[in-house]
């Protein structure tokens, strides 16, 4: 028995030293250790031991059993050790690599403009205001001076809804939005999308326009055209030249358009101002009293301006770009120029 429990104990410490798996350190555990193992097996021949022999085997037996166990337990850490180690050097990561770059895109050339121009009315003392594109018949037409069966609804091909809902076909109709919820004074600049039924290289079905209003009391002609000057200046260079000319809007009273000397010709005349030395930039005006009446101002007291303008226009001149459509194919070549 005794001899039996040595050559078990060596051939378990032996065997074991050899394993490099937990897998086949499991199956030696099972082999020696287990319920049927070889270690049972042994003990199996105690019955026919004398009395005297049988605690001396017994306690022998144990220390075999402690010993292997003690050495199976010390391979397994060893092997959990060393496959870490494996592990952690196979996913190093260089920290000190550098990181692959994403191509950057630029601001669309129409969101530069439009935050530029606000930037140079926001230091001059207008806010922000916006309004929805799906906008009411009474607040696109109406309230500006423009009843049904106006003339003047031919000035745009509007698209409808229905009968009373359109796509707002300027950014006019915040004005009246503006109005109806605040009482005077009233500064603001409204930026957005306005649509009406027209393409072609200068028209396009979905662009962008400026909005401006200025409510006080004792706001004159003088006060637009001092403040239109300033922008120019800031927009297009201090110097350009600014000119108004009588026009005709619903919703103001009197109006003008207002134009600039030739950014391209400096007013020398060139194909881009048809040889007049100047460019047509926006519409302006004092608010017509009509327009006061539908927002319950009272047209007495106060007077206000208004304007408006086109950013694809300010952005066309700004930049030399002589076709509109450039600024709605989104082709990654034309705006990375910007
Ligand atoms: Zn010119």
């Amino acid at each position: 028995m005794k001899e039996k429990l040595e050559a078990l104990l060596q051939g378990g410490l032996s065997e074991l030293s050899d394993v490099t798996t937990e897998e086949s350190l499991h199956e030696l555990r099972v082999k020696y250790l287990g319920k049927k193992g070889l270690l049972t097996s042994v003990m199996k021949g105690l019955g026919g031991l004398s009395a005297d022999e049988r605690p001396l085997i017994g306690q022998m037996a144990n220390v075999v059993k402690a010993q292997l166990e003690e050495r199976v337990d010390s391979v397994l850490q060893d092997i959990r050790r060393k496959n870490k180690e494996e592990k952690l050097k196979s996913e190093r990561l260089d920290v000190t690599l550098p990181g692959r770059r994403r191509p950057l895109g630029t601001k669309h050339p129409i969101s530069q403009v439009i935050e530029d121009i606000s930037a140079i009315f926001a230091g001059l003392g207008f806010k922000v205001a916006e309004g929805p594109e799906i906008e009411m018949d009474y607040y696109n037409f109406e309230a500006l001076n423009i009843p049904k069966d106006h003339p003047a609804r031919d000035m745009q091909d509007t698209f409808f809804v229905n009968d009373s809902i359109v796509l707002r076909t300027h950014t006019s109709p915040v004005q009246i939005r503006t109005m109806l919820k605040q009482a005077p004074p009233v500064r603001i600049i409204a930026p957005g999308t306005v649509y009406r039924c027209d393409s072609d290289a200068t028209h396009s079905p979905m662009f962008h326009q400026i909005e401006g209003l200025h409510v006080d009391k004792g706001v004159t002609f003088g006060d637009l055209k001092g403040i239109l000057t300033i922008f120019v200046n800031q927009c297009f260079g201090s110097g350009t030249g600014v000119r108004l000319r009588p026009s005709f809007f619903p919703f103001t009273e009197p109006s003008a358009e207002v134009d600039i000397a030739c950014v391209m010709c400096k007013g020398k005349g060139c194909r881009i101002c048809k040889n007049t030395g100047w460019l047509e930039i926006l519409g302006a005006g004092m608010v017509d009293p009509e327009v006061f009446r539908h927002v319950s101002y009272d047209s007495e007291a106060y007077t206000g301006f208004a304007f408006g303008m086109g950013i694809e226009r300010i952005a066309m001149l700004r930049y030399g770009i002589s076709d509109m459509r450039l600024l709605f194919e989104n082709d990654l070549r034309f705006l990375s120029q910007f």
